[in-house]
């Protein structure tokens, strides 16, 4: 049987509703342009997202008069971000100084930010998003990108637009189909990602983002505790082969709760390896396709800073590229203008989490960080401008 497909045409197709996508749906549709944004997933819900709303994407939020309705989600605020090195407590971030609306780092489910950003999209009538739509690759007219091939609920759907742009993640397809060369800057550590069951009695374990303390972290989802437990790259399999119940001694040994809380593990399969990667583009931009967010540049989770730059970027995109959108002449040189404008952000911000994590120490060395912090005491407010801001903020267009 021929399966037939269908076909939409829209100004600009997004493929990922994540941060970056669709915070750029939100941003185009405000303005008047027709955009679809393509979602693989039937929810926002996932395991491992960051959670960390910077300072400045609650500027963001404010600068789009946002922001009074999203505090009204659920969340925690942190003015200064600590962690535990060698047994001591040191505030390496301070947002209280920062020249922004909100001086402290909100974390909330990315979930309902994603939810929130959606829906507030959906309001304007430009504005569509497919969820359970996954990229495939590319419709070509005249042997240039005209638009996305898609599988909509597992059905062929062809979506036709002037511009595609890859906010598709880490493994983004659209990279890999537009032929995109990558820069890799590997990374030392994997995270295995695990969830126990909260208990009514359960202490109050932090802000609910507790961490990172001895390569372990927590976040507390509500109903149960997203646990992570950073290992060296490579060493999965190794930690396989050693079997569940070693696995649960190294966490209980470094993890605040009690041992027999780690009874709730009795599979390998209960685990999820997430791959860390630090990689960037060469060229963002082809005639018909732009990608942004990790797509364009994989962040570790260091400093929690891959949304923030993620949102940037879909900012600042929107900010070049709506007018040849609305006009319906994109160039490349547009395109190109947006990986000039995020560039050197993306690679200065990588550039310091490629040098905090290849830092190895000796065993039983410690570190040197919390007698530095001591001694020069500015600089956890550099750390959180630099975590807060980022190094180039942009803000949305005002509408005409
Ligand atoms: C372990 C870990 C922890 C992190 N913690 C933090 C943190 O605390 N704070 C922080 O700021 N950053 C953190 N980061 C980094 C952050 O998660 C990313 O930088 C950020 O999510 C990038 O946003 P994005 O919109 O570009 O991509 P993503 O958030 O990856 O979104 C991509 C979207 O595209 C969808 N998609 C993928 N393929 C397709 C397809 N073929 N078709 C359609 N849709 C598709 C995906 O389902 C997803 O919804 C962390 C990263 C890791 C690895």
């Amino acid at each position: 049987m021929v399966q037939t497909t269908d076909s939409l045409t829209t100004d600009c197709c997004i493929v990922g509703g994540g941060p970056a996508g669709l915070m750029l749906g939100y941003l185009l549709a405000r303005a008047g342009v027709k955009v679809i944004v393509v979602e693989k997933h039937a929810d926002f819900l996932r395991d491992f997202r960051g959670d960390t709303l910077h300072p400045s994407t609650l500027q963001v939020m404010h600068q789009l008069g946002l922001l009074d309705d999203l505090l009204q989600l659920p969340h925690q605020r942190a003015e200064r971000l600590k962690a535990e090195i060698d047994g001591e407590e040191v505030t390496l971030a301070d947002f209280s100084r920062l020249p922004v609306k909100c001086k402290f780092m909100a974390f909330m489910p990315q979930w309902d930010f994603l939810h929130f950003l959606a829906t507030r999209a959906g309001a304007f009538p430009g504005f569509t998003l497919l969820q359970s739509c996954a990229f495939e690759d590319f419709i070509y007219t005249d042997q240039q990108i005209s638009g996305a091939r898609l599988l909509a609920d597992g059905k062929p759907l062809d979506i036709h637009a002037s511009l595609v742009v890859g906010c598709d993640g880490r493994s983004s397809k659209v990279r890999e189909k537009a032929r995109f060369n990558s820069q890799s800057f590997g990374a030392p550590r994997d995270v295995v990602w695990f969830q126990l069951n909260k208990r009514d009695d359960d202490p109050a374990w932090g802000m609910g983002h507790k961490g990172p303390k001895q390569n372990f972290i927590m976040i507390d989802r509500g109903q149960f505790w997203q646990c992570g437990y950073s290992i060296v790259k490579g060493q999965f399999p190794v930690l396989a082969e050693a079997g569940i119940e070693a696995f649960k001694q190294q966490v209980a040994a470094v993890a605040p709760f009690p041992d027999s809380r780690m009874e709730e593990l009795t599979h390998w399969n209960q685990l999820r390896l997430l791959d860390i990667r630090i990689d960037r583009l060469d060229h963002w931009a082809k005639q018909g396709v732009l990608c942004i967010g990790d797509a364009a540049h994989a962040m570790s989770p260091i400093g929690g800073v891959g949304v923030n730059l993620a949102i940037q970027d879909a900012v600042a995109a929107a900010n070049i590229l709506t007018r040849p959108l609305l006009r319906g002449n994109i160039t490349l040189a547009q395109l190109n203008k947006v990986q000039r404008r995020r560039q050197f952000p993306t690679r200065a911000t990588q550039f310091i989490q490629i040098k905090m994590s290849g830092k190895k120490r000796q065993p039983g060395q410690s570190s040197p960080l919390p007698g530095i912090i001591k001694r020069y005491r500015f600089l956890p407010y550099i750390f959180g401008w630099i975590i807060g801001l980022g190094f180039r903020r942009e803000k949305p267009q005002r509408l005409s």
